[in-house]
């Protein structure tokens, strides 16, 4: 396993990988690597011949500087479970190889979807998200790429990012990887002592709880998002950012689940104030076919 720093270097060894025609996968990552990166590179290894993953906290993506300080890192562990995932490239720039004159006067703009939700919490995120996988896809060029539903906003993001400006990349969507007792994995959780975990987990239990109701028939989005809500509220540790139902290919709110949909939940948890996001897609029950009904 090579580990890169330089642009240059990690554009040469995508560009040789192909060249021997091989197919190149890319997993971007901020690093601190848990069993959620590791599904994205197993599955990436398993698509592509050749993986690169990188590692950039991309201070581009964050609005409080204390939260880009905050955010754990651990190259030297990152670079084992890379290695041991089969990984061949690790990416690993320093913020000055990516921007080299500074702060970029040219970003890409999310669009509408960028400024609502996450984009809504945090102005400028998408736009820092949008930049920075732009740049890595097109120094890695033709690739397919993998990006975890954990960060569903992101993914769409990112997929209309590629659709809209021709960029030469298949998008591959992960499923979210969870602890057993359902917390989405997050390098953010390292940053939970044990009572904010449990807090924490005040964010699966609601997404769990709307998708019940919706199972149980209940389709109005207001009740589903009332259910998310209340598990989050009933946590004394956590405060609620936004809970959501949005339909799942437009993005747009909905008033009733009657086609496939996402409920989306934020909010901060214990004393250090930890940003948790989490989704869940929400398929509205199957309607019984008529020979079934008539029995
Ligand atoms: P991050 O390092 O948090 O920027 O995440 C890098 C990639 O890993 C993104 O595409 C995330 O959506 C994905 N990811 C993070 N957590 C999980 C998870 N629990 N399950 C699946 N993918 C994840």
């Amino acid at each position: 396993m090579e580990l890169l720093t330089g642009r240059a270097a990690f554009r040469a060894a995508c560009d040789a990988a192909r060249g021997r025609g091989v197919t190149v996968g890319l997993v971007p990552t901020m690093g601190a690597l848990h069993a959620g990166h590791r599904s994205l590179l197993a599955r990436a290894r398993g698509e592509c011949e050749f993986v690169a993953i990188s590692i950039f906290v991309n201070p581009l993506q964050f609005g409080e500087a204390a939260d880009l300080a905050a955010y754990p890192r651990d190259l030297q562990a990152d670079l084992g479970v890379a290695e041991a995932d089969g990984a061949g490239v690790v990416f690993a720039p320093a913020v000055e190889e990516m921007y080299a004159s500074g702060e970029p006067e040219v970003t890409v703009d999310p669009g509408p979807l960028g400024s609502v939700l996450e984009g809504a919490s945090r102005p400028g995120h998408f736009r820092g998200v949008l930049t920075v996988v732009a740049k890595l896809l097109h120094l890695a060029g033709p690739c397919r790429a993998y990006f975890g539903e954990k960060d569903a906003q992101q993914l769409e993001l990112v997929r209309r990012m590629v659709r809209d400006l021709d960029l030469p990349a298949e998008i591959v969507a992960c499923p979210t990887v969870r602890d057993a007792d359902g917390l989405a994995l997050s390098s953010r959780n390292a940053l939970l002592g044990a009572e904010e975990r449990r807090a924490g987990l005040a964010l699966s239990r609601g997404l769990s709880a709307a998708a019940a109701l919706l199972g149980a028939g209940e389709p109005r989005a207001a009740l589903l998002r009332g259910a998310i809500e209340a598990r989050v509220r009933a946590e004394p540790l956590a405060a609620l950012d936004y809970a959501a139902v949005v339909d799942d290919a437009t993005w747009t709110g909905v008033e009733e689940v009657l086609r496939p949909a996402r409920a989306l939940v934020a909010a901060r948890v214990g004393a250090a104030g930890t940003r948790l996001i989490d989704n869940v897609r929400l398929d509205p029950p199957a309607v019984p076919r008529a020979a079934e009904r008539a029995e």
